[in-house]
């Protein structure tokens, strides 16, 4: 799973009240925080230095806790990203979209690829086939993975196909017709409207384009 931390960036102060030097570090340092799972951050300090704070613990590797045993500024810090949103809670972790750049937060368990809203996929979406460039019509999303869908008279799965073999074998699949049905003189011509099984990451979401 491909994790991603906070931006380093210092935090904004409170313009009320006064806080203690630990809570006004904790937010006034550039700090990057990186949810590992397991209620474990992984915290990159101003001065480039890496601690691992555990928040069901209420510990961390850094020499203020260590040697002191208080409430260091690095948990500190992860906490208030957490209430913030912008680090996530024990439980979920950040991942960026499989086709740009947002992030979301995750249950820690949950199976790749994510995608954000936008680029997720629905019946009824267009979507680009990355080895053809054919424009698909998204008619079935599914949590079956590709190398457990058999399609074919001899069982082969989709990720057996020699067209899918640049994509991993444990995303799910995706059923979609081509648009352009053909009619003949006995109505649609029946193989036009077939349903194609994809790995989902060889199908990219066409957003904001006219529909096919
Ligand atoms: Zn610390
Ligand atoms: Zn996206």
């Amino acid at each position: 799973m491909n994790t991603v931390a906070s931006p380093k960036a210092p935090l904004s102060l409170p313009t009320d009240g006064r806080l203690d030097e630990r809570s006004r570090r904790a937010r006034a340092e550039p700090m990057s925080v990186l949810a590992l799972g397991d209620g474990l951050y992984e915290v990159e300090s101003a001065s480039e230095n890496t601690y691992l704070v555990d928040m069901d613990a209420g510990r961390c590797t850094c020499p203020d806790h260590v040697f002191r045993g208080v409430r260091c500024k690095h948990v500190r810090r992860v906490a208030i990203e957490i209430t913030e949103g912008r680090t996530p809670p024990p439980g979920r972790v950040a991942v960026e979209c499989h086709d740009c750049s947002r992030v979301r937060f995750v249950d820690e368990t949950e199976p790749g690829p994510f995608y954000c809203e936008e680029h997720t996929l629905y019946p009824g979406d267009v979507a680009r086939d990355r080895e053809t460039d054919a424009r698909l019509t998204v008619v079935d999303v599914s949590d079956l993975r590709a190398d457990a869908v058999r399609v074919g008279d001899d069982g082969t799965t989709v990720a057996e196909y020699a067209t899918n073999e640049n994509y991993d074998p444990d995303v799910p699949v995706v059923g979609a017709v081509y648009p352009h049905a053909r009619v003949g003189p006995n109505g649609v011509v029946p193989e036009a409207l077939k349903v194609y099984t994809f790995p989902r990451t060889r199908l990219e979401k066409l957003t904001g384009s006219e529909p096919v």
